[in-house]
């Protein structure tokens, strides 16, 4: 039973990472995510029930157009996969029903923020804000923390303060709201451990590319992904990592 349950959240994932793509392809393309049909991006070719399968499809088609032949992006796929692992992970961990159904569509929001901001370095507003104004309600009708609120101020100020310095070089507004999103969300201190991941991840991949010789030190990269995966990570095992580190590093 327990696994049947865990076999149907990861199918819901990937069912909801197969939208995620179709809302990030739309998005892109400036067209509504409710109207029409999905379609091939290079023929047009409306797809049918056997085309959108999600993982399924893309294995049994080698990532091929069944009409055209043309490649299927592994941004499909790889979404897919993404999005069912963290809906198991919520499930994972147990939280109250309310808490997992939140935490999904925050999820499936904070995925479309990775995606977009990875490919077009933009975190685009009507997502942030959706995930903001939804935090909002979750926590009015649940435990409403002040330290939420003050988190939320004090990330989004800070990122802020970069942005300004730096003449939008570093950081961009988009970070910002996505800041005030983390704090809201996280709470202190699992902010901090939010931020410090993604410091630490955006460096180990940054110097990876540099030696991969993909980026030069001058390049850009954009910062959303790695504040999205930072503030996964705290969002399952924050608790874990502070006393990690209190642990490790004394309490310095
Ligand atoms: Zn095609």
């Amino acid at each position: 039973m327990e696994t049947l349950l865990y076999l149907i959240v990861f199918v819901v994932g990937l069912i909801v990472g197969s939208f995620l793509n179709c809302v990030i392809y739309r998005m892109e393309k400036g067209e509504s995510f409710l109207s029409g049909r999905s379609y091939c991006p290079h023929c047009r070719h409306k797809l049918g029930f056997l085309d959108l399968i999600p993982v399924v499809s893309f294995l049994f088609l080698s990532g091929k157009c069944r009409y055209c032949r043309e490649r299927i992006s592994l941004q499909y796929p790889l979404v897919e996969l993404l999005t069912g692992f963290i809906f198991l992970l919520i499930f994972y961990f147990q939280f109250s029903l309310v808490q997992f159904f939140f935490l999904l569509a925050i999820s499936a929001l904070l995925i479309i923020v990775f995606v977009y901001d990875l490919k077009h370095y933009l975190i685009p507003d009507k997502v942030v804000y959706s995930a903001i104004v939804l935090t909002f309600i979750y926590l009015i009708f649940s435990t409403f923390r002040l330290d939420h609120l003050w988190s939320a101020l004090a990330l989004a100020g800070f990122f802020l303060a970069i942005v300004l310095i730096s003449r939008e070089k570093w950081m961009g507004m988009g970070d910002v709201k996505l800041g005030f999103l983390m704090g809201l969300l996280l709470g202190w201190p699992d902010v901090i451990a939010a931020l410090f991941l993604a410091v630490f991840i955006g460096a180990i991949i940054g110097i990876g590319l540099i030696i991969m010789g993909k980026k030069g030190m001058k390049s850009e990269v954009p910062f959303g992904p790695f504040l999205v995966t930072g503030t996964f990570i705290a969002l399952f095992w924050a608790d874990e990592l502070i006393n990690w580190y209190f642990n490790f590093f004394g309490y310095l």
